[in-house]
């Protein structure tokens, strides 16, 4: 399965903002946004003017890093707004934190998406009590996440509890506890349940360029 490898943190620098695609680290000084580094490259702080293409280019870049999404995927989750009832870009938004590695990740069950990944790659989350190891699976309203009751899953799932930052947003809600980590989808998630991290993501300039 394909993913993105580039090192995160130049991801950010590129974006010139923090995609909060590690854990801990991104929440301490250590983080290069906040010590200031320059984008990626030779000419990083040279780079000239923005074109109208180029912000709206960026604009998806960032949605992308920050749910660990590729283009061809990006593509088709696009096409499904489209078809879904509704403003498309509050659509895509909604897909994007339906996917079974982010619910994971907003769970507090891994420290950020890639490690939620890689939890349910690994076979260590079910779904609706069936083992499911496909990180891009769309959840729907009351569907039960769980960890595997094995004593390494359960091991990985309380480290990314006592590790993770972030708070589990309404459209989740956390059924188990540490001894037997669960969660349920609530509801279809809309724009206000979007990560609050990129918040200020601008879903229209995304759906000009998807159209292109
Ligand atoms: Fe690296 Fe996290 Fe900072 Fe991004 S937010 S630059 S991933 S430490």
């Amino acid at each position: 399965m394909a993913r993105n490898v580039d090192p995160v943190c130049r991801m950010c620098r590129r974006e010139q903002m923090k995609l909060f695609l590690k854990g801990e680290r991104c929440f301490s000084p250590k983080c290069p946004i906040d010590r200031e580094r320059p984008p990626p490259g030779m000419h990083g702080l040279r780079r000239s003017k923005t074109s109208e293409y180029g912000l709206r280019l960026r604009e998806k870049q960032k949605l992308k890093r920050f749910y660990g999404v590729l283009e061809a995927q990006f593509r088709r989750y696009y096409a499904l707004a489209t078809k879904t009832v509704g403003n498309t870009g509050e659509q895509l938004l909604s897909i994007l934190e339906r996917r079974l590695d982010n619910v994971v990740h907003r769970l507090g069950l891994a420290v950020n998406r890639n490690a939620a990944r890689q939890l349910v790659n690994h076979g260590h989350v079910l779904v609706n009590g069936r083992k499911c190891d496909i990180p891009s699976m769309l959840l729907k309203p009351n569907d039960v996440v769980k960890v595997k009751a094995k004593e390494n899953s359960l091991k990985m799932a309380r480290e990314g509890l006592q590790k993770n930052l972030v708070r589990v947003p309404d459209f989740l809600e956390m059924t188990g506890g540490p001894e037997q980590p669960e969660g349920r989808m609530t509801r279809m998630p809309n724009r206000q349940d979007v990560d609050e991290r990129i918040t200020d993501i601008r879903e229209q300039l995304i759906i000009e360029i998807a159209t292109r």
